[in-house]
């Protein structure tokens, strides 16, 4: 027997070249490929007869070989092979692109079980590339419920298929770690019954019976793991602050406090003096105002000689951070300090040298916070805004930075309720669940190209009245490169021909640190009329003055995404407004869009988007700051999750501290998953 930690070049036919292939995927011992999961299933297990086929149904078929299959050379690279099977009921002709190798394997007079489409023309019916196997051969591609793998460029399904099927002849799957009387209790199968049957289900019942088994696992640790987290933090201790007067803060806040900002702030002054470390998430809509909650808090712990770290996600974000704080804080004689990464060597080994010194109170700063380097002389609080951007690991890598800090996350990202439970398992929360006075909806609108004219009027109206205007370019999936290049020749193109006039400036994430500093700032300063950008704008950037967000090809970006982005206007007293441009026909795309123009509560879009794409795509989002499931983000359904939640922390609180051997292991098991796979962020 192999072991699941072997390497996958240990099995036939994985040499140097495919081994390669397969690292792209992140499969390199065989539990990673046990642990490749398919995305999805054809069921290809009835056979039909040729008569029996209809247009463009794919269907599986018995048939024999009526001729020497003949390839003609047509032109360099186009080889078209033809040959005629046939059936009790009828004949067809099959025709092949560049497979002659393939399909010289098809012998006159031979059965074979054949998968494809049917397509009806003129000459009659036909059949295009179908995949075929020798009917006295074992089912690998026909005659069973093929699974269907994430792929990469040189690795067919079908090898994947017979690399996973070696492994697991070869190998036990992985142990069983949900207690008995659990997977009893919500139908679930077996571990080793689970991990054969999501490869090789023998129906399709049984493969949705294997996801949901293996999603419930997923979840199970996932969330006993949280719990786990939490009940570790809940046994340290930590120095109670002083309750010390928050009136010389508020003093110096050039407006006062929503009601909403005041009990999450009397919320983080009762977690402060109690004698533990806060965790506490602060969720509240864009523009709700979550800095100066950070700020209260941090004015608390400043008051309490510690010092407080404040991480952004984004320089843009950190920079803007440390220019508002500073002004607040500096007549209450309060150092707030800056540490990016695009700093000079010297600069950052001034700033922290005040670190370290304990000179800086209130640290700003992306990422770079977490490095060994800075070493905090009284870290006491640490604040990180944008979670949704961080993530459940780097969560804990900050609580573990100096003694136990106390922690409060910030969020805009509103996460419908059963998918908050998840991520935010381990953490109190706190919503602010009201806006700034005198806010104003952000009207929005969703158009097609075919009123371009207009939205260009409009951006030059927005203009002579002397607002600004963001454009935001399409998300090319998945790649920030071409993204920048979207950004690119749009920003030239609005340049040259059509706004010649305005002052045009363009952002992108690939910029320097410096250099987006300084676009940043100058459009700020209003020095730029139209700031085109890819979605590095996304979160907490600030400049009221703009009033239009052009969101293009907005059918590219999730709904929550969308109203992020939007939250960029309406933060001034003049009324904005926010397009979107699709080019996308597809009713149900077009719904979605409509859901954000009908409503600006992040709350009832979330829950929309949760409606429309399902929790898949949820968990699948870059933006959503969830763990990469493996399992779940194939698809999944909220009753499952449910389930292991409930079925997680009825363990946790009947066993959570057994010392049995059973409640040890899965105890360790599930930390040391959490350690390793499940915290992996998208
Ligand atoms: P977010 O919750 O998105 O982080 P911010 O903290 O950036 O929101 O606040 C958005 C804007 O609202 C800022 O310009 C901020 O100064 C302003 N603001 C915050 N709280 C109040 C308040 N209570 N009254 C008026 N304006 C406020
Ligand atoms: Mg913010």
């Amino acid at each position: 027997m192999a072991k699941l930690t072997d390497p996958v070049t240990m099995l036939k036919g994985v040499g140097p070249a495919k081994a390669k292939q397969l690292a792209q995927l992140n499969i390199h011992t065989l539990q990673d490929l046990i642990c490749h999961f398919p995305r999805g299933y054809e069921d290809r297990t009835k056979l039909v007869t040729i008569s029996q086929l209809e247009v463009d149904v794919p269907a599986c078929f018995r048939a024999m070989v009526m001729n020497t299959p003949r390839t003609a050379h047509i032109r360099k690279g186009l080889d078209i092979t033809r040959v005629q099977v046939a059936d009790h009921t009828a004949r067809l002709n099959l025709t092949f692109f560049n497979q002659k190798f393939t399909t010289e394997q098809l012998e006159y007079g031979k059965e074979y079980v054949f998968y494809g489409a049917v397509s009806g023309d003129y000459g009659g019916y036909s059949m295009t590339s179908p995949s075929f196997e020798r009917l006295d051969s074992p089912p690998v591609t026909t005659r069973r419920i093929l699974p269907v793998y994430p792929l990469t460029a040189g690795l067919s399904n079908a090898t994947m298929l017979k690399t996973i099927r070696q492994a697991l002849s070869i190998c036990d799957p992985p142990e069983e770690i949900l207690p008995p009387e659990i997977r009893q209790q919500f139908g679930i199968l077996p571990a080793d019954r689970a991990y054969f049957a999501i490869h090789e289900p023998s129906s399709m019942e049984e493969a949705e019976m294997a996801k949901k088994r293996l999603i419930f696992e997923e979840f199970f640790i996932f969330s006993a793991g949280l719990s786990l987290m939490r009940a570790a933090r809940a046994k340290i201790s930590a120095v109670p602050y002083a309750n010390c007067d928050l009136t010389p803060f508020l003093r110096a806040l050039p407006f006062s406090l929503t009601g909403a900002q005041n009990r999450a702030i009397r919320e983080i002054q009762k977690d402060l003096t109690r004698g533990t470390p806060m965790n506490r998430l602060v969720q509240g809509d864009v523009g709700s105002g979550k800095t100066m909650v950070a700020a209260a808090a941090a004015y608390l712990a400043v008051s309490n000689r510690q010092q407080a770290a404040l991480m952004a996600p984004t320089e843009i974000l950190a920079e803007q951070h440390h220019a508002s704080l500073s002004r607040l804080f500096a007549p209450l004689g309060i150092q707030v300090l800056l540490l990016t990464g695009s700093m000079t060597p010297k600069e950052k080994r001034l700033a922290r040298e005040a670190i370290a010194a304990g000179d800086a109170q209130l640290v700003i700063g992306t990422h770079a916070l977490l490095t060994d380097a800075t070493q905090f002389r009284q870290l006491g609080l640490v604040i990180a805004d944008e979670q949704h951007r961080f993530g459940v690991a780097q969560r804990a890598a900050l609580a573990e930075k100096g003694s136990n800090p106390h922690l409060l996350v910030m969020s805009a990202t509103p996460i419908p309720r059963t998918l908050a439970l998840l991520l935010y398992g381990d953490l109190e929360v706190s919503i602010i669940d009201e806006l700034p006075p005198g806010r104003e909806p952000v009207d929005t609108f969703l158009v097609g190209e075919n009123l371009r004219a207009r939205i260009n009027a409009f951006i030059r109206k927005q203009a002579a009245e002397g607002h600004q205007c963001y454009v935001v370019c399409p998300a090319v999936e998945e790649s920030e490169e071409l993204n920048i290049k979207a950004a690119e020749t749009w920003a030239e193109t609005l340049q040259k021909t059509v706004f010649p006039d305005l002052r045009i400036a363009l952002l992108h994430g690939q910029m320097k640190g410096s250099e987006k500093e300084a676009v940043m700032a100058a459009f700020a300063a209003g020095e730029a009329d139209v700031l085109v950008a890819t979605t590095v704008i996304e979160v907490g950037v600030d400049v009221p003055n703009a009033t239009l967000m052009v969101i293009e090809d907005a059918d590219r970006f999730g709904l929550s995404q969308l109203h992020q982005l939007r939250g960029r206007v309406g933060r001034g007293k003049a009324k904005s407004f926010c397009i979107l441009t699709s080019r996308n026909k597809n009713p149900q795309t077009l719904a979605r869009l409509k859901a954000l123009c009908a409503t600006g509560d992040g709350f009832k879009i979330a829950e929309e988007d949760l409606a429309l794409r399902g929790p898949g795509d949820f968990f699948g989002s870059r933006q959503s700051g969830l763990p990469a499931f493996r399992v779940a983000s194939l698809s999944c359904d909220l009753a499952t999750l449910k389930q292991a939640q409930e079925a997680s922390s009825a363990w946790i609180n009947a066993h959570g501290a057994d010392d049995t051997k059973e409640a040890n292991a899965l105890r360790s098991r599930i930390a040391e998953l959490f350690r390793r796979g499940q915290l992996t962020m998208n």
